[in-house]
């Protein structure tokens, strides 16, 4: 994991500065003064490129199209592909968006008697009141954990070398049940995939399993050493984003040769303002079932650019395919000549995932638990056994 080429520092520094001058970054600049200098810069560049039409000297695909994309990665210049990716990319793993309004999730709260329905994700209220989210947790709880088509292209990317990273929104894990590892992951709104003791002095891990039994079980989950309350380590609003995202974000940005962004609306902040760090020439591909992440065209004259355009005539990178994420990953495999790879991948990985499920509930069985795991895998496909 450690093996990942990294520039040495000061090159880093060098490139960063160079190609991803930005504005709306307030949380890593320690220099004020040097990122007042870079944002205008920034702006003249923008104001040059955008009046003068020097953006289409840094033209890298030949058209504006999935095909086009196709054959950039084709070409064997595309080596380092960054993913970054949304709730879009779960949905047809029937994982709720468990922040989103759309899923009617505050309107359904009265009966955690909640001072506010947002309180349920905040830390200040969590700690005091956990019982609420824990509650939650078990209502949303995912029957299965088996990702989609658009997960296995991310580790298709990575098989053949091309994913340098994958940040996503999404806490559900999927991407790491597909085979991502945590070096090819900025998680940054966090992840169930583990939990900590909320207390300072302690900071004792848990897995997924301990979690999962305890959120079944009803129990609160508390420390094993200290009795302090256990949380997934999921990012609760008043908490700060993971360290990673930030010092990652540094590196991967710049260098970024492909930004695919799949099943997001770019509407979360700092997150979306991520697609405005790669550099003026790295096409961005977008797979949503909606256009997104366009400029304000206000902002955009006021110098906080980096917004998307698909459509203007001054559109030179910026390729929106609008459809699921796994039909746009089918059509790009299918274009890569990898579809029939990418659909045996599938069907591969979830053959070995409905095993594992099926082997989990013998276990289940036989310690006479098999009521809890039934309750785990609500939509599970497998009918009881018969005694
Ligand atoms: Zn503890």
């Amino acid at each position: 994991m450690s093996d990942a080429p990294e520039l040495p520092k000061e090159e880093e520094e060098e490139r960063e500065e160079e190609l991803t001058p930005e504005p709306e970054d307030q949380s890593d600049d320690s220099s004020g003064e040097e990122a007042a200098g870079n944002t205008e810069m920034d702006f003249l560049r923008n104001l040059f490129s955008s009046t003068l039409g020097l953006g289409s000297a840094d033209k890298v695909l030949d058209e504006l199209t999935l095909d086009g994309v196709a054959q950039y990665i084709k070409s064997g210049k595309c080596k380092n592909i960054l993913c970054m990716v949304g709730a879009g990319i779960s949905t047809s793993a029937g994982i709720p968006d468990f922040r989103s309004p759309e899923t009617g999730l505050y309107a359904n709260m009265q009966k955690y008697n909640l001072p506010y329905p947002e309180a349920i994700f905040q830390i200040d209220y969590f700690k005091k009141h956990p019982e609420p989210f824990f509650a939650l947790a078990k209502e949303l709880y995912p029957g299965q954990f088996k990702p989609t088509i658009c997960h296995y292209f991310m580790k298709l990317l990575k098989d053949k070398g091309h994913l340098r990273r994958c940040y996503t929104q999404n806490i559900d894990t999927l991407e790491r049940v597909a085979g991502l590892e945590g070096d090819d992951l900025i998680e940054a709104h966090g992840t169930f995939f583990t939990s900590h003791c909320v207390s300072f002095c302690c900071r004792q891990e848990y897995n997924l399993d301990w979690m999962r039994d305890k959120i079944f079980s009803e129990d609160i989950p508390r420390c094993d050493k200290c009795s302090s309350l256990v949380k997934p380590d999921i990012v609760f609003f008043g908490e700060s984003l993971p360290v990673r995202f930030f010092t990652s974000m540094k590196m991967d940005f710049p260098r970024c040769d492909l930004l695919i962004i799949m099943g997001t609306s770019l509407q979360v902040q700092p997150f979306a303002g991520l697609v405005g760090r790669v550099s003026k020439g790295c096409p961005r591909l977008l797979i949503n079932m909606e256009k997104a992440g366009q400029a304000d065209p206000l902002f955009g004259l006021l110098g906080f650019g980096g917004g998307m355009d698909f459509d203007s005539e001054k559109a030179y990178r910026d390729v929106a395919h609008i459809s699921t994420c796994d039909d746009g990953c089918l059509a790009l495999a299918e274009l890569l000549g990898w579809k029939v790879e990418l659909e045996e991948l599938v069907k591969q990985e979830h053959a070995r995932i409905d095993g594992q499920e099926k082997e989990k509930e013998k276990v289940g069985e036989s310690k006479g638990a098999a009521a809890e795991v039934s309750a785990a895998a609500p939509v599970a496909p497998e009918p009881k056994k018969e005694e």
